[in-house]
């Protein structure tokens, strides 16, 4: 057989459905329900035939600038990939040898096992206390960790880590930690200082344009670290990883950061809302700094009521395992979005 033995092994990781029908009340993803900024529009109507034909600018210099600026650093800190999930491949393959492992807390964002599988290295979890919360340490057994991919505000239970404890447990951590910000705007606070600082050596902050900017279509992240670092990320990147389309629609959605404040606030709002709602329901809802709640049903197993809402159309996600199978992911949706999904919770959990 001509495929690879780790690739014939791997289980591959699986997206939320993208259903095609327009009626679906779609909780599954943690996309952003409200328009991405109307200047993203302006430069999709006015962009210039003839820059499809050139390739764009392999290192994204307008883009770059304008995030070092927003950061209040330096364009060779700064890396921008093809979605953020292309961050977390490159990474993989710029700091990991091949007999050492990836580390990430556990449960988190699923993708990171698959990573080290695809990349054939070991992978490390950090169990999360039974509420989720993390006790500030990595695990870093054998084989080393040497990539320790933090989530913060996690996924999928939404808590959060002040960064004292994300500083202190990168001091001592002797390889990489990369703290995915994907949430980061939806939350009370972020790691970013520790990136920017002139005395970092290995803490890479990432963030998405996926979420608080409703640009999940576009594959636009980033992130921000020491200029070493991130010189290894474009040493292994491949020559146009961002394209001139999506370099031009994210530097416009850049320049309108309260745009994206404004869908923020409206999103924490309806889940402040969401969240008081189920536990009056008697659901057990973790505090949660994300765009979604990571909500434990009280009367049916979380099963049955995520098969019983899909069959009405509501797509939230449910994650089969010991630590996530009693609960429904709920990516926080309109107001309007919610109150189908409420209407519903009160028919089917009884
Ligand atoms: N990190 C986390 C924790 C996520 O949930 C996601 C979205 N699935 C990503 C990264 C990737 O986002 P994107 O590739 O759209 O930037």
């Amino acid at each position: 057989m001509r495929i690879t033995q780790s690739v014939r092994n791997l289980t591959p990781y699986v997206p939320g459905e993208q259903p095609k029908d327009a009626h679906v009340v779609k909780l599954n993803t943690n996309e952003n329900p409200y328009l991405p900024s109307p200047k993203c529009a302006t430069v999709l109507r006015k962009f210039d035939l003839d820059r499809l034909r050139r390739y764009p600018d392999p290192v994204f210099t307008s883009l770059r600038a304008r995030i070092a600026d927003i950061w209040n650093t330096t364009p060779d800190r700064v890396f921008v990939g093809n979605g953020s999930d292309e961050i977390l491949t490159l990474a993989a393959r710029a700091f990991v040898e091949d007999d050492e492992a990836i580390g990430s807390l556990s449960p988190s964002y699923s993708l990171y096992m698959t990573l080290a599988a695809i990349r054939n290295v070991g992978y490390t979890p950090t169990p999360l206390k039974d509420d989720f919360s993390w006790n500030g340490r990595i695990v870093t057994r054998n084989p080393r960790t040497a990539l320790f991919l933090l989530t913060n505000p996690n996924a999928p239970t939404g808590t959060f880590s002040p960064i004292d404890k994300v500083a202190r447990a990168a001091r001592p951590f002797k390889g990489v930690m990369l703290v995915d910000e994907a949430y980061a705007d939806f939350a009370n606070g972020n790691a970013m200082p520790l990136a920017t600082a002139t005395d970092n050596r290995n803490v890479i902050v990432m963030r998405t344009l996926s979420k608080s900017f409703s640009l999940a279509g576009l594959r636009v992240g980033y992130c921000v670290g020491p200029a070493d670092l991130i010189e290894a990320l474009y040493k292994v990147k491949d020559s146009y990883n961002a394209d001139a389309v999506a370099q031009a629609v994210a530097l416009a959605a850049l320049n309108d950061l309260p745009w994206m404040r404004a869908n923020v606030a409206k999103v924490r709002k309806t889940r402040a809302r969401v969240a008081k709602a189920l536990a009056r329901r008697g659901w057990d809802v973790p505090v949660s700094e994300s765009n979604f709640l990571f909500a434990r049903p009280a009367h049916k197993p979380a099963k049955e009521i995520f098969e019983a809402l899909r069959d009405e159309h509501v797509y939230v996600r449910y994650f089969p395992g010991p630590r996530t199978g009693d609960r429904l992911r709920i990516t926080i949706g309109t107001d309007e979005q919610m109150d189908v999904f409420l209407a519903a919770v009160a028919r089917l959990d009884r």
